[in-house]
């Protein structure tokens, strides 16, 4: 058996020393030195090689080296081959951080005093308490509990959405569609933390804006084809939100004439709201080993049916 990383240079490094010591019966080998194919039993990608189980016919399971999976294509890989996706804690704590900051921009206008600092511009305006925002977030999954927690910590009044119902202390769960609307209906600053799949693929669209109170805020960290771009230019020109913070883009990188860049209203980041730091996420994949050899089920392990 043998573990193969097809990945940066920077985690090829630190992960070998990491299973030499933690897992020094797995060999562990890096693409493209794949070695002997028929041993690679577990492969960790952010994109996997085309033609997987004609490659690597004994490969047991499928590591995606961050916390979505919305790169692979689910059909393509056969079924009896598990997909894990990465959970460790120093990707959820710069997932927190990025919102608390998006949130707080938002409630203490610093998209405003941005765009009038390049003015030379210098205007008060009455400033709002986080107690006057409702911030609804999206998602109420690894990252997105996490967040709704913290920011309930910071004094915002919190609500959250997902597909099954939750119970967080002191944040009010919407659950299914059934509740989508009303859970919009009471957001002030919506925060995207959605997985990629077919049910959200433009769920960030003109009908969810309108939903939405009028002067709405959003802060998207999903995935960029979530939202449907050019509805989120109609909100924001016709006022329905007021500012958008974006980590993520459709496509990426935005390319440079998109009229976005130039909006004061909006503050586009690169895709770095987090991601998995190369020791901690070797250490998830190595323990996830270690679990897999206890025939116990990895963390992270993905509903093929429900995409994520
Ligand atoms: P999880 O899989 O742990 O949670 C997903 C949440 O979304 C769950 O609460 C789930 O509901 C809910 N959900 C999924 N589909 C629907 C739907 N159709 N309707 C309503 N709710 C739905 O994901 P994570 O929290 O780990 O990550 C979320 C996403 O954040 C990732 O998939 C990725 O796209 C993005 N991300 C972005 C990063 C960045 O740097 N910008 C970094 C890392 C992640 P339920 O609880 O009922 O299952």
């Amino acid at each position: 058996m043998s573990m193969l990383l097809k990945s940066t240079a920077e985690r090829a490094d630190v992960w070998g020393r990491l299973f030499a010591r933690y897992l020094p019966d797995v060999p562990f080998r890096v693409w493209p030195d794949i070695g002997d194919p028929a041993e690679v039993e577990y492969l960790a990608t952010w994109v996997p090689p085309e033609n997987l189980l004609e490659q690597f016919p004994n490969l047991k399971i499928l590591f995606s080296v961050g916390a979505g999976i919305d790169q692979f294509d689910l059909s393509r890989i056969p079924p009896h081959i598990q997909v894990v996706r990465t959970i460790e804690t120093g990707l959820t704590d710069g997932m927190v951080a990025y919102v608390q900051f998006a949130v707080r921009a938002i409630q203490r206008d610093m998209l405003r005093y941005i765009h009038q600092q390049r003015q030379h511009v210098w205007q008060a305006r009455p400033v709002r308490s986080a107690s006057q925002f409702r911030v609804g977030v999206m998602g109420l999954g690894q990252l997105g509990v996490p967040v709704a927690q913290s920011l309930r910590g910071m004094g915002y009044v919190t609500q959250g959405w997902a597909r099954s119902r939750h119970d967080i202390d002191g944040v009010k769960c919407f659950a299914g569609e059934a509740e989508r609307m009303e859970f919009l209906a009471t957001t002030d600053i919506l925060v995207c933390l959605l997985p990629l799949t077919v049910e959200t693929t433009g769920i960030l669209n003109r009908d969810l804006f309108a939903q939405l109170p009028r002067g709405a805020a959003l802060v998207q960290c999903g995935r960029g084809r979530q939202m449907v771009m050019d509805d989120l230019m109609a909100a924001l020109e016709e006022g329905q939100l007021a500012a958008a913070i974006l980590d993520v883009t459709d496509p990426e990188p935005l390319p440079a004439d998109h009229p976005l860049w130039d909006r004061p209203d909006v503050l586009i980041t690169p895709h770095i709201a987090s991601s998995t730091p190369a020791e901690s996420g070797g250490m998830t994949i190595i323990n996830n080993i270690r679990r897999y050899l206890n025939n116990e089920a990895p963390v992270g392990l993905v509903d093929r049916a429900m995409g994520y």
